[in-house]
């Protein structure tokens, strides 16, 4: 007469729900339990719900506009807790997947939870459907079958880390907020493999996604070095990786974001937020020109220059925390910063034009509209149209980095008004 939910790498956490002996079936029983689920969950964030009852997640995902929204319902006695867990689900702005029940770690415990149910006070979950209203079509982590085979093996692969489904499923939200669709953990995948990201780059990127750098709570059990648990910039503040990459107040990291984001403005393109699921996602941004087709120069770019500023704010960290062992005469200058940063895109620039050469690189090669496209529109805007083939002079970054009068020097003291760092973490 029960629901029993678990939650992952929880053994000792879960809920039991009791429906009144009228209220109980299969189907409503796994029904309510979604939708408590969802109700007790912040929006923003990203779910991965298994459901013991097939046709439940399937009329949530597949059949969701046929049977729910559209009221073509031979849903039964649910229709209504369909309804109400539809617009919930609507009304997320994390991602939603359901994932297979049995392949789940805690379903023997949701059993036990179910059975133990008839001590819990009865369930009466909000029904309320307004969100239906302000329906908008935006798509949930809505499901295709072929999508949903793709996400199911994604999902089991990296099922044995935590980690690496917290960061993956704030990837995917970072770009369903940004772009209004939602990837697949196949695609961040993918995206982590592309060949447009130089290979201690994509390292860098992976092992964030996998969580495996080294930073705070790590370092408690190493002996002689629990010191680097917390921030050494930032008094007793744990170090994590959003904190090293987004949060820190140590000199270097904001002035590298303020380089890129001013770099970036002069396309005339809108800057995302950027969070730890931003920097990870950054392969899977999408952009439109003016008559509404992709920008594939712009995706790329962005993806490089994200992942490039990212990089070198934790190389920059790295060398102040482990070689200069977190001294404080020992910073580096805003001027050593910027020039590295400068140093390293003109280094990323130059690759490129040597990836121009099919002969060479052969399916590493990349084509000149696409090379064109991602970096001519660092120009300044209103400049001239650079030389037909300025890649194969100096010239072009040279006139690049060189600033206009009255253009805002970034110094590192934080800017609100014009960078904006999510500050949630999952
Ligand atoms: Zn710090």
């Amino acid at each position: 007469c029960g629901v029993g939910i678990t939650y992952s790498g929880n053994d000792a956490d879960g809920e039991k729900l009791r429906l009144g002996p009228n209220d109980y079936t299969r189907e409503r029983a796994a029904l309510t339990g979604v939708l408590h689920v969802l109700q007790v969950w912040d929006r923003s964030t990203p779910l991965f719900i298994g459901v013991e009852d097939k046709a439940v997640s399937l009329n949530l995902t597949k059949r969701l506009d046929s049977n729910v929204r559209f009221g073509r319902v031979n849903t039964g006695s649910c229709a209504q807790v369909y309804r109400a867990t539809a617009a919930a689900l609507l009304a997320r702005s994390g991602g939603v997947t359901f994932v297979p029940f049995a392949k789940q770690g805690g379903r023997l415990k949701a059993i036990e939870l179910a059975q133990a149910a008839h001590s819990a006070p009865p369930s009466q979950p909000s029904l309320t459907t307004n969100a239906l209203l302000a329906l908008r079509g935006r798509p949930l982590a809505g499901l295709t079958q072929g999508e949903a085979h793709k996400t199911v093996i994604a999902t089991q692969v990296i099922a044995a880390r935590k980690t690496t489904i917290a960061r993956l499923a704030e990837s995917i939200a970072a770009v369903g907020d940004a772009t209004s669709r939602w990837p697949t953990p196949g695609d961040v995948w993918a995206s982590l493999r592309s060949k447009d990201l130089h290979r201690p780059t994509r390292e860098f990127l992976w092992r964030l996604a996998h969580g495996t750098q080294k930073v705070g709570p790590f370092w408690r059990n190493v002996k002689n070095l629990e010191h680097r648990a917390t921030c050494l910039h930032c008094n007793g503040q744990t170090e994590t990786m959003e904190h090293a990459l987004l949060l820190c107040n140590a000199p270097g990291r904001e002035i590298i974001w303020q380089e890129t984001q001013q770099l970036w403005a002069r396309s005339g393109l809108p800057w995302p937020d950027i969070s730890l699921g931003a920097i990870i996602s950054c392969g899977l941004n999408h952009f439109t020109r003016r008559n509404g087709k992709r920008d594939a120069g712009a995706a790329r770019r962005f993806k490089i220059l994200v992942s490039e500023a990212a990089f070198l704010v934790w190389r920059i960290r790295n060398e102040w925390v482990i070689v200069n062992e977190g001294d404080h005469a020992k910073y580096p200058t805003v001027g050593e910063i910027r020039k590295r940063w400068k140093a390293t895109i003109s280094r990323r620039i130059r690759l490129d034009t040597q990836l121009l050469n099919r002969r060479r690189f052969g399916t590493r090669a990349v084509n000149l509209g696409l090379f064109r496209g991602t970096w001519e529109p660092l120009r300044h805007p209103g400049s001239d149209p650079p030389p037909g083939n300025w890649w194969a002079s100096a010239g072009f970054l040279d006139g690049m980095w060189q600033r206009r009068p009255g253009e805002r020097v970034p110094t590192g003291q934080p800017n609100h008004e014009s960078v904006t760092f999510s500050q949630e973490s999952a």
